[in-house]
């Protein structure tokens, strides 16, 4: 089995290698065998790819919006049509059941690109009136800017960030993450294939390092990272010598609030999505479920028995469920958080092991329930198929416990009372939050986080104002009025 692509970066159109950057293996999480083998990049390749986007940029803000959108829906088409190749290469590379990668990852991916396809050609300035003289307001493009991606949804994310940049006429330098780095490679090939000129959307891979050569280049406008809260502090810094914009999505650790009057099923049905959904590698999961005394018993009940339910094996079966875990890196450090609650007292509903599934990095569904807030699994990100229960009593207590962290990513409320509901929401400090829903991230609404969970926001109209700038033109028709 063997997805080895062209080559390990591509840059001004076409697959480039340098083989003096260091290797690494792509590994297929769920068996370990290695499907490819890559290279760091060079400060040559990252020179390359900054300059060619450089030079691109100019000429492509120079395009007029309908022009530029018409090749993005071409891409997205193309991304559509070549939907279940496209799944298949995302189960190799991450490990996600097929049954997900072809309707989530790539799919959001193709939306993510035909909406800001569609709304660039609407993004206009203002005319202010000031009597006689008036002042017009442009926007306009950042220039060029610089993808960094997590592991997780590794082609979603490099679509949700080329999408608003290259629609409102910037160039973009992606890095992946070094564990998924296959799936933009393919964007890029899909989007030249669809008629965007060289150099306007490169892939660079590498670690840590060869991201933070492209933040502190002074030819980078802005920065966008999806990434956990330590790199997104080192990469901010970074941003900030050089004054660049940001877009920060970092990590979570959310609340998933259900109310005695809930429907169980749906509330259990949420929570699985919310902590189950890409083996629980979600950063806006709902990984503290707070459920009201009354039916802790009932939802947890039930919960077991359709944790226990749940499909776990090779992610390219249709049948399959739940895959492994992107790396053995992750596993250990899952299990490493499934031992600290046991040993900090939480219970074990179900789940708690490794699964034993020929060589992968497969972890058990678990549920742990008692769960207090001080416990680790209640305050850091395990990013892994673990639930962590935690009940309570009335509204007051649970909206100060859920605010009661550092992070501000996501938050959902499961009630029968819709006036509740509004109200709860209103107070929970959170930037993506869920009203008798969770985890639906449609590309029309904003995502993004409050508090240490990052810093503006992707997806939306909102996201237009973080890849372009205002600029003010006063517009003076009289005489010049000076006192000299
Ligand atoms: P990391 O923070 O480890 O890495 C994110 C990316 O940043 C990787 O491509 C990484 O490269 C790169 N990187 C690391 N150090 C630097 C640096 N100093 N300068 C520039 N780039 C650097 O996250 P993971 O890949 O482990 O992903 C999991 C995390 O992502 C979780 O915390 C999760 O919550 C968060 N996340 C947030 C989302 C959101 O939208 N809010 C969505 C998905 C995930 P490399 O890995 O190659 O070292």
């Amino acid at each position: 089995m063997k997805a080895q692509p062209p080559a390990s970066h591509f840059v001004d159109g076409q697959p480039m290698e340098d083989a003096a950057g260091a290797a690494f293996e792509v590994i297929f999480p769920a068996t370990g065998e290695v499907i490819a083998r890559l290279h760091d990049a060079t400060p040559a390749v990252i020179d390359r790819a900054l300059a060619s986007a450089h030079r691109a940029q100019a000429e492509w803000a120079m395009l007029r919006p309908v022009d530029r959108a018409r090749i993005l829906r071409r891409a997205a088409d193309l991304i559509r049509e070549r939907g279940e190749e496209l799944a298949q290469l995302e189960t190799l590379d991450t490990g996600k059941p097929i049954q997900e990668t072809r309707v989530a990852d790539w799919p959001s991916g193709a939306d993510a690109i035909e909406y800001f396809a569609g709304l660039a050609p609407t993004v206009t300035g203002q005319t202010i009136p000031l009597g006689q003289d008036f002042v017009y307001t442009l926007r306009e493009p950042l220039g060029v800017c610089v993808g960094i991606g997590a592991w997780n949804y590794p082609s979603q994310i490099a679509c949700w960030k080329a999408a608003p940049a290259l629609a409102l006429g910037n160039a973009m330098v992606f890095k992946p993450s070094e564990v998924t780095p296959l799936g933009a490679l393919k964007l890029a090939e899909i989007l030249i294939e669809a008629g965007l000129p060289p150099g306007l959307f490169n892939v660079v891979q590498g670690r840590g390092p060869v991201g933070a050569a492209l933040v502190s280049d002074p030819r980078v406008a802005k920065v966008s990272l999806t990434g956990s809260v330590p790199t997104g502090q080192k990469v901010y810094a970074a941003a900030a010598a050089g004054v660049r914009n940001v877009t920060m999505e970092l990590g979570g650790k959310s609340p998933l609030i259900v109310f005695d009057d809930a429907s169980v099923d749906d509330a259990v049905g949420a929570a699985m999505l919310g902590n189950f959904y890409s083996a629980g590698q979600v950063c806006s999961n709902g990984t503290r479920v707070f459920v009201q005394k009354a039916i802790k018993a009932e939802f947890l009940k039930r919960l077991k028995a359709r944790s226990e339910a749940i499909r776990l094996g090779d992610p390219r079966d249709a049948a399959t469920q739940m895959g492994p875990l992107v790396s053995q890196t992750q596993l250990e450090k899952v299990l490493g958080y499934v031992e600290t609650a046991k040993a900090e007292g939480a219970t074990l509903v179900t789940g708690g092991s490794r699964a034993a599934q020929g060589g992968g990095f497969f972890v058990q569904p678990t549920v742990f329930a008692d769960v207090t807030d001080d416990m680790t699994i209640a305050r850091e990100e395990v990013f892994g198929p673990v639930m962590a229960v935690l009940d309570f009593d009335t509204e007051e207590e649970v909206i100060a416990r859920a605010n009661d962290t550092e992070f501000g990513l996501a938050a959902g409320v499961f009630t029968a009372d819709l006036a509740r509901g509004h109200r709860v929401i209103g107070r929970l400090q959170a930037g993506t939050c869920w009203i008798n829903a969770y985890n639906l991230t449609p590309v029309e609404s904003p995502f993004g986080g409050a508090k240490m969970s990052g810093v503006g926001r992707e997806n939306g109209h909102a996201a237009v104002e973080y890849y372009t700038q205002i600029k003010s033109v006063y517009v003076g028709l009289g005489p010049v009025d000076a006192p000299y």
